[in-house]
């Protein structure tokens, strides 16, 4: 994999780290990715920050903390027993407890765990909260699995988690595969092993028993936030707008709802056997009915839905938009998707999903000159809300939706306007991909300095 990245393009300090990083583990493509796209910003620090290399900062934070590989045995309904692999991937807790999601999807592997542990420490930094950065997750397919299925192999999992998370350790939440039900069945088993009612270790919580509102709706509300931002910035607005939203998951869901409410048009949404066009913009009600509610596909979305159109041939990013989302998953959005994309006139592509858009794509859209916002920055929403129900579960209290949306809202400028500062101060402006892996990394780096040699 490493053959793909050019390390000529580093400064010598930078490129000796990834190539040690490559040669210790070969095979882990999508962290080799997620490194060098966030090293191949850092060259200024190499001369403006020279503690960093006198104590061996960047060799230390590409290294995670801790490792944790497990087996997760569960029996199905038919009483056969099936054993899968878990993971939990603790980065970095300089910053604070560490905070990231757990990944239920058969491609999980250990790769995965790290691109997205690795991606947490500093989109948790740019949150502006105390949180260190995590992941974990199992390769387990929920896809057609019972509810109590569901709630036996969520059992396993927890029974081995617990002994290695807790509120002020490491703290959970969701992510692909993992929801308010899973959340709810891994809590259950937390609080029965324990025999304590830790409302702080997981996130994601049901609204009667520790959950903070406004966290469902969170990663997309905050993407879209974070878009309106960027739109703000160049006098423009979402009014209007053709906005295009791959994925129909959480994510997806409530980006599409927020677009939707700021006056744009979402004309088409995704799963993974294909896509919807809806020329009459997405009806999120049903929408969030066939998903959420049925767990059903997008092609039972278009059957009910007599203005939609399902493709199974084809690609969403071939659908004519102002404004993509990319909300589904990992390097879903290539260079044929960005000509295509670029082809018809788009103005910016911002990552509701991590690490959505591959390097080539990434150059593309910037020589075109395309606006772009890097998921670390522009779906950090979800997690910061992770921050405040933790905030709320520490006060034994809970704050209106209004007032939890608000400060999800403001985090979100505030993001943005560390992203472009720091561009600025550091001689790239405007560069959204700079802007939030310098902001990032610094207050991680700073702190670990700070702390010695651990
Ligand atoms: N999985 C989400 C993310 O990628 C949220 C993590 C959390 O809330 O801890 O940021």
């Amino acid at each position: 994999m490493s053959e793909k990245f050019d390390t000529s393009q580093l400064p010598r300090e930078l490129a000796s780290v990834f190539d040690e990083l490559v040669a210790r583990d070969p095979h882990q493509g999508e962290f080799h990715q997620a490194v060098f796209e966030v090293l191949s910003t850092l060259t200024p620090l190499v001369e403006r920050k020279p503690e960093y290399q006198d104590l061996a900062i960047f060799e230390r934070i590409v290294e995670p903390e801790r490792q944790l590989m497990f087996r997760v045995p569960w029996s199905d309904d038919q009483g056969h027993i099936h054993v899968n692999r878990g993971f939990r991937v603790q980065f970095n807790s300089a910053l604070g407890p560490y905070k990231g999601g757990l990944r239920f999807h058969p491609s999980v592997n250990l790769s995965i765990i790290k691109f997205l542990g690795f991606e947490q420490i500093f989109k948790n930094s740019l949150t502006g909260l105390p949180m260190g950065g995590a992941k974990g997750g199992a390769n387990f397919n929920p896809k057609g699995k019972s509810d109590a299925e569901i709630m036996r192999f969520c059992q396993s999992f927890m029974t081995e988690l617990q002994r290695h998370i807790g509120p002020n350790v490491d703290v959970p939440a969701g992510d692909i595969g993992v929801g308010g039900r899973e959340i709810g069945y891994l809590f259950g088993q937390y609080r029965r092993i324990r025999n304590s009612f830790d409302a702080g270790v997981l996130t994601g919580k049901g609204l009667t028993w520790g959950g903070s509102f406004a966290r469902t709706e969170a990663t997309g509300y905050g993407l879209v936030y974070f878009a309106q931002e960027m739109l703000r910035a160049r006098g423009d607005s979402f009014e209007g707008k053709r906005v295009v939203v791959s994925g129909s998951g959480n994510v997806a869901i409530y980006a599409t709802e927020k677009a939707q409410q700021l006056g744009a048009k979402v004309v088409a949404v995704s799963d993974s056997s294909g896509f919807v066009i809806d020329e009459e913009g997405i009806d999120v009600d049903l929408l969030k009915d066939v998903k959420e509610v049925r767990r059903g596909r997008v092609s039972d979305y278009a059957a009910e839905r007599p203005s939609a159109h399902f493709f199974s041939e084809g690609s969403i990013w071939e659908v004519p938009c102002d404004v993509a989302l990319p909300c589904a998953t990992q390097n879903e959005l290539g260079l044929e998707g960005v000509e295509a994309l670029i082809h018809n006139g788009v103005q910016m592509v911002a990552e509701g999903a991590n690490m959505p858009t591959t390097p080539e794509a990434i150059d593309e859209l910037r020589r075109a000159g395309v606006l772009y916002a890097p998921g670390k920055a522009s779906n950090a929403g979800g997690v910061a809300t992770s921050g405040l129900e933790m905030q709320q579960n520490s006060g034994r209290t809970q704050w209106p939706f209004e007032e939890t949306d608000a400060k999800l809202h403001q985090i979100m400028v505030g993001i943005h306007e560390n992203c472009l500062a720091t561009a600025d101060e550091y001689g790239v402006p405007g560069d959204y991909v700079a802007g939030a892996n310098l902001a990032g990394f610094i207050k991680v780096a700073d702190a670990m300095v700070a702390q010695g040699l651990i």
